[in-house]
């Protein structure tokens, strides 16, 4: 797709209005790529809130690293990470992660992060604990790789929108984003923090189409 088309492609258009309404989001809200990984685990099923409350807890025991997580017992973690719901299996989770990484990498993150896109991705998805929304955090956000992130604020945003084009699964939904705009993480994790941020404020489970910046271009209402 050339840069003209990607300009007029409803869903450039939809980030334009997004951005404007909103502005940057500045994502995403963790330091190192490390911290990311382990919030992009800790983040399944549970609130934002309650994964920054874990990881405040593993900042207090100076423990937010490969090498401490590698020697931490899992119980340990388990307990450590307990607000973020689900602890004890995303306690196995991370171990299975910083496994891989030991096994695969001889412990060095950076080298793991940059292998190419495609690869890295396989990678992680053969990882136990570790799906494509996850995986795609993971690559988007800490590995600086364009893969646009599918959520359910994503997922319900386009469906609404009327952009979902008989999508069903995951790779249907992130093709249509693939295909609609140009290759660019920077591009692609703005996006994503927008739809998030639109999702939570305004097109909720019960929408707010009355103050909705996409109100003209949604099919919903
Ligand atoms: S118009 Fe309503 S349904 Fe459509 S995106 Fe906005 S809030 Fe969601």
């Amino acid at each position: 797709m050339n840069a003209e088309d990607a300009k007029s492609h409803p869903l450039v258009q939809v980030y334009r209005r997004l951005l404007h309404t909103y502005g940057p989001q500045g994502w995403w809200p963790g330091g190192s790529p490390f911290e990311i990984i382990v919030g992009a685990i800790l983040t399944q099923a549970t609130a934002w809130t309650n994964v920054e409350k874990a990881i405040n807890n593993l900042k207090a025991e100076e423990i937010l690293s490969p090498e401490s997580l590698r020697d931490i017992p899992t119980d340990e973690l388990a307990q450590l990470i307990r607000p973020s719901g689900y602890f004890n299996v995303k306690a196995h989770r991370l171990k299975a992660f910083i496994h891989h990484l030991w096994d695969a990498h001889d412990g060095d993150l950076k080298n793991m992060l940059e292998s190419d896109g495609p690869s890295l991705r396989r990678e992680l998805l053969s990882i136990n604990g570790i799906g494509e929304e996850t995986a795609d955090d993971i690559l988007l956000y800490a590995a600086g790789k364009p893969f646009f992130v599918i959520d359910a604020y994503t997922h319900r945003i386009l469906q609404r929108l009327g952009s979902s084009d008989g999508a069903s699964i995951y790779s249907d939904y992130q093709h249509i984003f693939h295909q609609a705009l140009p290759a660019d993480y920077r591009l692609f994790n703005e996006y994503h923090a927008l739809l998030v941020r639109h999702g939570k404020d305004v097109c909720r489970p019960t929408p707010q189409c009355e103050k909705c910046c996409l109100r003209d271009i949604c099919r919903y209402p």
